[in-house]
């Protein structure tokens, strides 16, 4: 994991802001969902990066509420 050197600070409401250096270097735009990853010391972000509950894919998929199924698992599902 790399330094970005760059620092901020949580509102009042816990919101951050990520620099703008960050924000291009990574095409992060608003509205852009982003995952976040935790260990003991640190919290990562990610891009989101959609994919099936059922078996991880990530191509295919089709939205369904709040989650995604791919194209196969949909078909699975229709043979139940
Ligand atoms: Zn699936």
């Amino acid at each position: 994991m790399k330094k970005s050197g760059d620092l901020c600070t949580i509102d009042k409401l816990g919101r951050i802001l990520i620099p703008v250096k960050l924000r291009r270097k990574f095409d992060l735009n608003p509205d852009d969902v982003l995952e976040l990853y935790t260990d003991e010391e640190r919290i990562i972000l990610q891009r989101y990066i959609p994919y099936c509950v059922f078996c991880s894919n990530q191509d295919d998929l089709t939205e369904f509420g709040k989650k995604y199924v791919c194209k196969n698992c949909i078909e699975k599902l229709t043979n139940i």
